[in-house]
């Protein structure tokens, strides 16, 4: 018995879908014209042929390779035979089986698909799609598409589960014909047949992503993603939080112990920050700001209304040198006001951690801070009313679904949502994935700041910055040294940061040198970032687990040793640990050649800018929206049709009509949901 052919359910599934229906979008590659058939004499080295005739000898071929090999002749013979009287057409088959022996004898008649070559005896296809016909055997009306595919699945059986489910599914247009009309927009059943099964004179570019078909799927997704962010944002306006309407005079004690002031942009987002958590619905804030923009001191402000109210705040970093870094810092400005700061990470074991865990439920901690443990089960807060996001962009979807997860209190109330990032929101960007969010920018770092003067150099000059590291160092300054980027392995990583290590102790016996890096555990790392801090070290060799975040104001050189190897914006992280005091700050670049071309730009883009801005827009430049948000990093659920970049007037025009519908047709809005996002809208609610 032959094998039962997949069904549509099984070839949507190898496919990596979740519903059949989503086979109606799976979409073609391209298209091959199996709609006529080219005379053998008119065949030409090189074309994508259909031909037709009878097979007039068939024989295996040993030599070189066994293949059946059949010679096809036109059925029925020409009145012009080709000038160069071949006539013929020879077909090899390397891959055949014993019952097409059988079946392919002379007199059967053929149809092959293939590229025809210049062969030894004449033209040849090797392989074509082949099938025995009868005389007059219809040929198929429409072209036939070419779809993405997977092992194990061939074209035709892709090809009829397509054909089978858009005979099946709902192809109602989801819009009204107004807009599509105003916007020149073909409607959806034709464009899915079209594109499926376009008629023999369709365009040939009708796979190319320009085309009006690829158009209108392209603003049917753009449009889905808006009327879900909206449709999010409604929901979050529909939530109710705490309203944390003052501070009780917290934020005036706190500054007066500090020796400096607010600058202007701290104290504009502070304000904007401040209406937000005042209101009874969630906030959903990103505060902005260059490196070393004074984020920090700008959250702690933020969390004191929540503690004013007898409330719990909960501070979020990504990694654990960061979240210990935050600790301290806020430990050291709440405590001084009669505020308990506590500390969560997973590096907190036994006793310590099961007491943490006990004064986070009773509410005895004012202010929680830690990694994503913070967000784990097994942390249950008393009553927590903010949560505030260091570095947010490094955090996945998912930690962020988890962290809106345990907002949701018996009491009803969503806590306000404070997240802080130094990575800029491309405009693209802004009007999509994050178009639910609030933004306040701090616009200047506060004064005293000497810009970093950043140099690139070769590694040949190594020797020459180690020595002159000696003097540097002595002089007062301190210095960290990145060792190179090994992206393949962490276990490598490591290796040349302790030879670096080894190396500079030696080189520089008179300096005291510390070493920290991502495998060390979290009490060791701790301890050397004290010392660095305290300023009993002169230079602390380091790989990238410096990179966010970590502020010694007194360090003033920042070495990077292989800088071709890192991206921009780690880059700008890493040059953003110095220039944070009044000294002086320095940058050097070390490369190994020979570089790239794209490593040549990036470090040129980094010698010539300071602002993180202009960085941002020049690395998204380079590497285009998709691979700046870091699709896997993000956990955003990446467009399939559309691109941000190219499709900004399809974007826009989704918009407007996101919020056409929304207040005047939710029928459409509701069909056309269940159609682009029929697993609801979970993921956009992050
Ligand atoms: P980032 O925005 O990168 O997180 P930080 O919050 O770490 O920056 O601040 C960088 C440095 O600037 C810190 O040492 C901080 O104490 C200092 N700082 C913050 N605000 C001010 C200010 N208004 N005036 C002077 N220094 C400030
Ligand atoms: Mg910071």
């Amino acid at each position: 018995m032959p094998p039962a052919r997949p069904t549509p359910e099984t070839v949507a599934r190898k496919l990596g879908y979740h519903a059949p229906g989503e086979l109606a979008l799976h979409l073609p590659l391209r298209y091959e014209d199996e709609t006529r058939l080219t005379p053998l004499h008119a065949l030409r080295a090189g074309d994508i042929a259909q031909v037709e005739g009878c097979i007039a000898h068939a024989q295996i071929q040993p030599r070189p390779r066994r293949q059946l090999v059949l010679e096809v002749r036109e059925a029925e013979p020409r009145s012009h035979p080709a000038e160069d009287g071949r006539t013929g057409l020879f077909c090899r088959l390397i891959h055949f089986y014993p019952n097409q022996v059988e079946q392919l004898k002379p007199g059967v008649r053929v149809r092959l698909f293939g590229e025809v070559r210049a062969g030894f005896l004449g033209h040849e296809m090797v392989h074509p799609r082949l099938r025995v016909v009868q005389p007059g055997t219809p040929l198929p009306t429409s072209l036939t598409p070419v779809y993405p595919g997977v092992a194990g699945l061939s074209q035709n059986v892709i090809r009829q589960a397509v054909r089978a489910t858009l005979a099946q599914i709902d192809l109602t247009e989801s819009l009204p014909q107004d807009l599509l009309r105003h916007l020149r927009l073909p409607g959806f059943a034709q464009v899915l047949w079209q594109l499926h099964a376009p008629s023999p004179d369709a365009p040939l570019d009708l796979a190319k992503r320009h085309a009006p078909g690829w158009r209108r799927l392209k603003f049917d997704e753009l449009l889905a993603q808006q009327l879900s962010l909206r449709l999010a944002a409604r929901q979050r306006h529909a939530l109710c939080a705490q309203a944390l309407t003052q501070d009780g005079g917290l934020g005036e004690r706190l500054l007066a112990l500090l020796p400096f002031s607010l600058t202007p942009a701290q104290h504009r987002v502070l304000e904007e920050i401040r209406r937000d958590l005042a209101r009874p619905h969630p906030m959903n804030r990103l505060l902005q700001g260059d490196v070393g923009s004074g984020k920090t001191l700008v959250a702690a402000l933020a969390v004191l209304p929540a503690l004013a109210a007898g409330t719990q705040a909960a501070v979020m970093a990504p990694t654990e040198i960061l979240a210990e870094q935050l600790y301290r810092k806020l430990h050291e400005w709440l405590t001084p006001l009669g505020l308990r700061v506590a500390w969560l990470t997973a590096a907190l074991k036994g006793r310590a951690r099961r007491q943490t865990l006990v004064d986070i439920a009773t509410g005895r901690v004012h202010v929680a801070v830690g990694t994503q443990a913070l967000f784990q089960a097994g942390v249950i807060f008393h009553n927590l009313s903010l949560a505030v996001v260091d570095e947010q962009h490094r955090f996945g979807v998912e930690q962020r679904l988890a962290l809106r997860e345990k907002g949701h209190g018996a009491d009803g109330l969503t806590p306000h949502l404070l997240m802080l990032s130094a990575t800029p929101i491309p405009r693209s960007l802004a009007m999509s994935y994050y178009a639910d969010l609030d933004v306040s920018v701090i616009d200047a770092l506060p004064p005293g700041r000497t810009p970093v003067r950043t140099r690139v150099m070769s590694l040949d000059r190594r020797d020459e910055v180690i020595a002159r590291l000696r003097d540097y160092c002595l002089g007062g300054a301190q210095a960290y040294w990145v060792c190179p980027l090994v992206e393949e392995s962490e276990k490598l990583q490591l290796k040349a940061a302790e030879a670096s290590h080894a190396e500079l102790t030696a080189a520089l016996p008179e300096l005291a040198i510390g070493l920290v890096h991502g495998r060390m555990k979290q009490a060791e790392k701790a301890a050397v970032m004290a010392a660095f801090k305290a300023g009993k070290l002169h230079l602390l060799v380091a790989t990238t687990v410096i990179e966010v975040g970590v502020d010694v104001p007194n360090a003033a050189l920042m070495v990077i040793e292989h800088a071709e190897r890192y991206g921009l914006a780690q880059l700008h992280q890493l040059r953003g640990r110095v220039g944070r005091g009044a000294r002086e700050s320095n940058c050097l670049l070390l490369y190994g050649g020979p570089l790239s071309d794209a490593a040549r730009q990036r470090l040129h883009i980094i010698k010539e800018n300071t602002d993180g801005f202009a960085i941002a827009r020049e690395d998204l430049r380079l590497r285009g929206p998709g691979e700046f948000l870091g699709a896997r990093q993000s956990g955003l659920p990446m467009l399939r049709f559309a691109d941000l970049e190219e499709d900004l007037d399809l974007l826009q025009a989704a918009r407007g009509a996101a919020e056409d519908l929304l207040a005047q047709r939710s029928d459409a809005v509701h069909r056309h949901l269940e159609r682009w996002l029929p697993r609801g809208l979970d993921y956009f609610r992050a």
